[in-house]
């Protein structure tokens, strides 16, 4: 197989510059010039997984099929995880497809590039922490948010029918996940709730245990006091200044105590796989591959974006891990491979700030050089309604303005009718 440009990973950064690039070169006598490589077969935006664990989002009605992006793009979609890169070679070689019962559906095959964007995304750091691999969820992918929905779903039946009728969460990492995590928890409990007899009702206990002195530390001050307070009306117990010391199957140990714990999930820290070790290329300490202002790595004709790249970021630090530089950077790349004549500078991460959802109709966040400065807090339904957009923007970027709004209708319609929780 020979391709002019080859993307792996279709995530929140992969899959919009596969359907920018494809739109922009739309298919040169009958062939396609974009090949993306994904190892899942649909699409789920990363940041709705906390909703997919809570219960509150069903990962098969949003998830988006690639072959039908791809068709609808002019891209091409190939199955298949990266297993090798030979980048003097441009050629790169992904792992054979086992079926469920570990039988070879597709055997291991080799993928011939001009040029190569590695859009894989990253994972969790669990900082070596003893236990934490064995006895806490993880919410990388949409297994991972299905397997913890599955578990909450068996012990909030449990908790209901069992003597002493409470439920505890520990969610490791009070940044935007750990703090949309809990939320979801708390609402989907009350509508729980509302359908059990008194003798069913249970308590649920959600702590939140964040080794900073507080809350969202990576976002203004009076954002964090804002959510600490509105977390608190909510009943999340809120344990700061904690380091998790082990991970332990009835709970953590912590520097300041012991949390008990019924379910633990891990929301702290990002970390690229090892296996990025092995591609030939150079790696950082989170075994992102470092690359330049032009998303460039340290091999001709590969770039590397979105979570798994080290980019430098303006103020010296790397550009952070998040959505929004995702798609700025598929924006960039979009414009620097699809007009390779015409030079668009280096790539420049701009912080628009972050919103964080509260649950419900309430969000808060900072909006960053828009409205009112350089850092103007918003909140309540306004701060929610903006970070749907950043959601909507997604989905604007590779299904279109019509579909989006489609989109956005039928799940509303599909929440009135069936309401939020899905336990099922
Ligand atoms: C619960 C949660 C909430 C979040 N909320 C926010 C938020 O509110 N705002 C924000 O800005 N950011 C948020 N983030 C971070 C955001 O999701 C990421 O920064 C963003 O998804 C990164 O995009 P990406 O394209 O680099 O990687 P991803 O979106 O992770 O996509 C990676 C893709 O690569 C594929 N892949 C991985 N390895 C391979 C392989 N070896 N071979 C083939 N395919 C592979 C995966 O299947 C996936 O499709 C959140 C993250 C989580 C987990």
């Amino acid at each position: 197989m020979q391709q002019d440009i080859v993307i792996v990973g279709g995530g929140a950064g992969g899959l919009e510059l596969a359907a920018r690039l494809g739109r922009r070169f739309g298919p040169v006598e009958g062939r396609r010039r974009v090949l993306l490589i994904d190892r899942s077969i649909f699409h789920l935006w990363k940041p709705t997984l906390h909703e997919v664990a809570a219960g509150s989002l069903d990962s098969h009605q949003e998830g988006l099929s690639y072959p039908v992006l791809a068709r609808r793009n002019h891209f091409s979609f190939a199955f298949g995880e990266l297993a090798g890169l030979d980048a003097a070679a441009r050629t790169l070689s992904l792992a054979p497809v086992l079926g469920e019962d570990g039988r070879e559906l597709i055997p291991e095959r080799t993928v011939a590039f001009g040029t190569l964007v590695l859009a894989i995304g990253s994972g969790s750091n669990l900082f070596d922490t003893p236990g934490a691999a064995e006895h806490a969820h993880l919410l990388e992918n949409v297994a991972d948010a299905e397997a913890f929905n599955a578990r909450l779903t068996a012990a909030f039946l449990a908790a209901a029918w069992s003597e002493h009728h409470a439920l505890s969460i520990a969610i490791v990492g009070a940044g935007a996940t750990g703090v949309e995590l809990s939320t979801e928890l708390i609402e989907g409990h009350d509508e729980l709730s509302a359908g059990l007899t008194e003798s069913q009702r249970f308590g649920l206990t959600v702590t939140l245990v964040e080794a900073a002195p507080r809350i969202l530390g990576g976002l203004p001050e009076r954002v964090s006091d804002k959510a600490a307070r509105a977390l608190g009306a909510k009943g999340v117990r809120i344990l700061t200044s904690a380091r998790v010391e082990r991970v332990r199957s009835d709970g953590l140990e912590t520097s300041q105590g012991f949390v008990p714990s019924d379910l633990i999930v891990w929301a702290a820290g990002v970390k690229a796989p090892r296996s990025n070790r092995d591609y030939g290329l150079q790696i950082g300490r989170l075994n992102q591959f470092i690359v330049d202002d032009r998303l460039r790595t340290s091999a001709a004709g590969v770039y590397a974006m979105g979570d798994c790249a080290e980019a430098p970021g303006p103020d010296g630090r790397p550009v952070p891990a998040r959505a929004q530089a995702a798609a700025q950077q598929a924006a960039y790349l979009a414009r620097a491979l699809g007009r390779p004549d015409s030079d668009p500078g280096p790539y420049v991460y701009r912080d628009r700030g972050s919103l964080v959802s509260l649950g419900g109709d309430r969000g808060v966040g900072s909006l960053m050089g828009a409205l009112g400065g350089p850092d103007f807090l918003i909140e309540g339904l306004l701060a929610k309604w903006a970070y749907m957009a950043l959601h909507l923007d997604h989905h604007r970027a590779i299904i279109g303005v019509r579909r989006t709004v489609l989109l956005a209708v039928s799940r509303l319609l599909h929440r009135r009718v069936s309401g939020r929780l899905k336990l099922h």
